[in-house]
């Protein structure tokens, strides 16, 4: 059956190679991007294309209209976006803080009450996905911001998955390791062999490997699964 999702951030990286997966699975699929234009594969496969800064409440109000529009009330909510500002902690400005926790975390909040509004009001279930990061388990020097934003979406998801589960909705959490996007090609090159050198499977991720078990996560299948954190990392947070 044939599903209407919403993927936040799905014009690169993990959320453009989850959007590919839900199209694959034959769902309706809106994904929005924000610096450039919308991803052209996308379209011409019949996504939704939405601008949307999740920073500014009116863009996301304006979002989801739009979507609901064009496909109903959101049924699958994917909360892919995110940001680094990396630094050690005395040499970070507190507007690189607070930047982060903005774009990661409290725009998570406001998109997940969006969509929790209307999966209540349409009575139909509902499955959302916060991407946060194997950062959040393991802690990472130079990302006190990050982590914390990333832990944050942890305890977020786990209190709104016992506020909506009985209402057939469930919140999930998926902690990618280091996947080969543009966010880990900004990294220093030393850095992302050090990281590789701690993953047992020896490798990093791939973003369709990450779309995987957010696809998984979203599906009927899941329907018993709520409050996960679900590691997709190669192993690397193993024990945290
Ligand atoms: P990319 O940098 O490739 O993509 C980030 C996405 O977030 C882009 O689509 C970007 O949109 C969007 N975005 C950022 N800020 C905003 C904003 N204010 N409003 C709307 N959209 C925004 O990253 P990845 O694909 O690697 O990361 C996806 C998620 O996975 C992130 O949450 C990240 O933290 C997490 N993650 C990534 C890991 C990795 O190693 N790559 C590891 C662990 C977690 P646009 O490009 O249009 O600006």
């Amino acid at each position: 059956m044939s599903r209407s999702v919403l993927i936040i951030g799905g014009n690169r990286g993990i959320g453009h190679a989850t959007a590919r997966a839900f199209a694959q699975r034959g769902d309706t699929v809106a994904f929005t991007y924000r610096t450039d234009g919308p991803a052209p594969d996308l379209v011409m496969d019949g996504a939704m294309a939405v601008h949307c800064d999740i920073t500014d409440p009116e863009q996301v109000e304006r979002a989801f209209k739009e979507v609901e529009a064009d496909q109903g009330p959101v049924e699958v909510l994917v909360v892919n976006a995110g940001i680094t500002r990396d630094n050690l902690l005395l040499r970070m400005p507190e507007e690189d803080f607070a930047a982060v926790l903005d774009t990661n975390l409290t725009a998570a909040y406001r998109l997940a009450k969006r969509a929790t509004r209307s999966m209540l009001k349409a009575r139909r279930g509902g499955r959302i996905i916060l991407v946060s990061s194997a950062v959040a388990l393991k802690g990472e020097a130079g990302q006190t911001n990050y982590a914390a934003s990333k832990a944050g979406l942890i305890g977020f998801g786990r209190s709104l998955a016992r506020e909506i589960g009985s209402r057939g909705i469930t919140v999930n959490i998926v902690t990618p390791g280091l996947t080969d996007t543009a966010m880990a090609a900004a990294l220093p090159k030393e850095r992302i062999e050090k990281i590789i050198g701690d993953v047992p499977i020896g490798r990093i991720g791939r973003p369709e490997e990450i779309a995987s078990a957010i696809s998984f996560l979203a599906s009927e299948e899941a329907a018993y699964i709520t409050g996960a954190v679900v590691p997709v990392d190669g192993g690397i947070s193993m024990g945290h």
